[in-house]
C-alpha cells in the first residue's frame, strides 16, 4: 500500500512534492477510472456538446453561442468538463476530443443557419495542447470546409497560459487562424499572469472576464476594481469585452455601468443541448422588446 501510495504521490506530484496521503491512491484510482471510461465514451460517441448563449450588454438580444462539453458516463454518473480537460491534456485524449468538439459545434452552427436562414456565432473552448498542435490550423480549415460553416461564424477561445507556452509559435497560429476570419479571445482573463506586453503581439479580438471576479464584483471593492481596470484595458487596446457568470440583475446592471460588451450567465440561461437551445431562442425572441 505505502508503494502504491508513493508510486501514485510520484505520478501526481510531477510538479509539486506530494508527502504522503492515504486518499492518495484514491485519486489515482479515479483517474484510471476516469481514463478508461473516457477512452470508452470516445469511442462509443458518448460526449455531447452544451451551447451557453452570449449576450449584448445594450440590446439583451443573443449574439451567439459557447459550445461546452458534456458527459453523463453510465458509471460515474456527471462528469465536469473541469476534471475531463487536465486529464485529456495528460493522456492526450484531448486531440480526438477537441476535434470532436470542434466539428460538432462547427456542423450545428451550420445546420443552424440552413434551418433558420439565420448565422449562428460559435465560440469553441480550445486547450493549450491543440493550440500548440503542429496541425492545429490545417485541422480547423478541415472542419470548416467539411462542414461548410463560415469562419466568420467561428471564435475560438483561448487561455493566456496557452499563449505564453511557446509565444512565437501562438503567433504564428492566431495570425494564420485570423487571416482566415476567425475570430479569437481570451478565455478566463485576469486568472492567469497575463503579461500585458505578451499579450499585445496577439491578434485578439475579445476578453473574457473570468467568472471568480464576477461573482464578488457587486459586494467586494477589489473584485470590482479589477473588472473596472480590465474592461478599460480591453478599450485601450481595442478589444470587446465579455462578462462570464453573470447570474443577477445587480451584476448586470454593473457590467453595464462598465460598458462591457456582452455577458454570458444564469441570469439569461445556463448551457442548453441543441434542441433546448432552439426552443429557447424562439421563447427568448418573443420575450425580448
Ligand atoms: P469556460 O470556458 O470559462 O466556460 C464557462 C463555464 O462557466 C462553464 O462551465 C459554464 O457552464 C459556467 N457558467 C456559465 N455561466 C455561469 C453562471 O452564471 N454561474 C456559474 N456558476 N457558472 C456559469 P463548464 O461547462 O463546467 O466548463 C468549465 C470549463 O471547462 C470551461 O470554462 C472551459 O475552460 C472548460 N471546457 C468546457 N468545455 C470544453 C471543451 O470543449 N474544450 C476545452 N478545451 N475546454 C472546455
Ligand atoms: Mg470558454
Ligand atoms: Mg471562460
Ligand atoms: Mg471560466
Amino acid at each position: 500500500h505505502a508503494d502504491a501510495a508513493m508510486y501514485a504521490a510520484k505520478r501526481l506530484g510531477r510538479n509539486n512534492y506530494q508527502f504522503f496521503d492515504p486518499d492518495m491512491t484514491s485519486h489515482e484510482e479515479r483517474r484510471v477510472t476516469l481514463e478508461r471510461r473516457l477512452r470508452h465514451a470516445i469511442e462509443h460517441a458518448a460526449l455531447r456538446l452544451a451551447y451557453q448563449p452570449k449576450v449584448s450588454v445594450e440590446t439583451g438580444q443573443v449574439t451567439g453561442v459557447e459550445a461546452l462539453l458534456r458527459w453523463e458516463d453510465d458509471e460515474l454518473g456527471a462528469v465536469r468538463p473541469d476534471e475531463i480537460i487536465p486529464l485529456a491534456e495528460e493522456t492526450g485524449l484531448i486531440l480526438p476530443i477537441g476535434e470532436w468538439v470542434l466539428r460538432t459545434a462547427c456542423r450545428y452552427a451550420q445546420a443552424w443557419r440552413e434551418e433558420t436562414g439565420q448565422p449562428l456565432a460559435m465560440a469553441v473552448n480550445i486547450s493549450a495542447v491543440q493550440l500548440n498542435h503542429r496541425h492545429f490550423v490545417a485541422t480547423v480549415k478541415e472542419v470548416l470546409e467539411t462542414t461548410g460553416l463560415a469562419p466568420a461564424s467561428l471564435e475560438l477561445e483561448l487561455t493566456e497560459s496557452a499563449l505564453v507556452l511557446n509565444p512565437d509559435l501562438a503567433l504564428e497560429t492566431l495570425t494564420e487562424l485570423r487571416a482566415l476570419g476567425i475570430a479569437l479571445s481570451i478565455d478566463d482573463f485576469g486568472t492567469g499572469y497575463s503579461n500585458l506586453a505578451q499579450l499585445r503581439r496577439f491578434p485578439i479580438d475579445r476578453l473574457k472576464i473570468d467568472r471568480a471576479f464576477m461573482s464578488h464584483a457587486v459586494t467586494d471593492r477589489q473584485d470590482a476594481a479589477i473588472v473596472r481596470a480590465v474592461v478599460a484595458l480591453a478599450r485601450s487596446l481595442d478589444l470587446q469585452v465579455v462578462a462570464e457568470g453573470v447570474e443577477n440583475e445587480d451584476q448586470l446592471s454593473l457590467i453595464r455601468q462598465l460598458h462591457s460588451d456582452e455577458y454570458q450567465g444564469y441570469l439569461c440561461s445556463q448551457a442548453l443541448s441543441g434542441e433546448a437551445l432552439k426552443a429557447f431562442m424562439q421563447e427568448y425572441a418573443k420575450r425580448s422588446p
